[in-house]
């Protein structure tokens, strides 16, 4: 059966330097092999932030990155032409700043904030901070969607329960304690989404699992390329036999649809 699939989570990439596949002599790196590899698995619509394997030292050094990464952002979606949904940064030590990002990208169709990833980008590894704060508030009144790399489960509970009107997709269900809080918070906060990217899903009964906790419309298709193996995602919920079609359908694509509102 042929399934619409889009990637929620991904980084695209312009240069070597941005591309997360940490095998990267195994790989041919371009912006067009982007495109094979997802037409190659069958995607036909990719989402995400570019980022990097650079650790700024400095608050400051990683927002002149980041703003770098939402212009490159940009120039992907227009060379990838409709198939690329780019999702851009924003930096709670510089509020004002991310809120004229978030202003002046929605103008050219943005959508999506992140994937962000705080350990990398001096956020000290929390969302719940009062930059983030008067951030996530302007994002949640422009109806924009936030994709975020798991900090504390704590400090995630509590950016749900901050901005409820906000979706909120996190990634990596992983395993364990992380993957136990993932479907509590998506119990508790109806504006709690989780993609499949990351680790998780290669245990048995995984992602059957999810669909039983938090119910299927909140569990997004992610893969995490280039630093992932984007067939093994696709290949993992497609030949996943505990999944029906229609759960199959939604997870691949439609609830994508209904987040992103396209
Ligand atoms: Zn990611």
């Amino acid at each position: 059966m042929d399934f619409e699939i889009i990637d929620f989570h991904t980084h695209p990439y312009k240069n070597v330097l941005q591309c997360t596949c940490i095998h990267q002599s195994a790989i041919k790196i371009s912006i067009d092999e982007t495109l094979k590899v997802m037409d190659n698995s069958g995607v036909s619509l990719f989402c995400g932030s570019v980022i990097t394997r650079e650790l700024p030292k400095t608050p400051e050094e990683a927002w002149e990155i980041l703003k770098g990464y939402n212009k490159d952002a940009l120039i992907l979606a227009d060379y990838y032409k409709g198939r690329y949904l780019p999702g851009i940064h924003v930096h709670p030590y510089f509020a004002k700043e991310s809120i004229s990002e978030i202003e002046k990208y929605q103008n050219h169709g943005v959508k999506i904030i992140g994937e962000l990833v705080p350990w990398r980008y001096c956020h000290n590894n929390l969302y719940c901070t009062g930059g983030m704060d008067e951030i996530l508030d302007f994002a949640s009144s422009k109806k924009m969607v936030l994709s975020i790399h798991p900090t504390a489960p704590d400090d995630m509970d509590k950016l749900c329960e901050n901005h409820p009107n906000l979706i909120i997709v996190g990634a990596h269900p992983g395993e364990g304690e992380q993957f136990e809080r993932h479907v509590l918070r998506a119990k508790k906060y109806k504006n709690y989404y989780v993609d499949l990217s990351g680790s998780g899903i290669h245990r048995y009964g995984a992602t059957k699992r999810l669909i039983d906790e938090i119910g299927v419309d909140k569990v997004i298709f992610g893969s995490d390329y280039a630093i992932a193996n984007l067939q093994m995602y696709v290949d993992g919920v497609l030949n996943d036999h505990l999944l029906t079609a229609e759960e199959k359908r939604l997870i691949f694509a439609d609830n994508a649809k209904r987040i992103l509102d396209i």
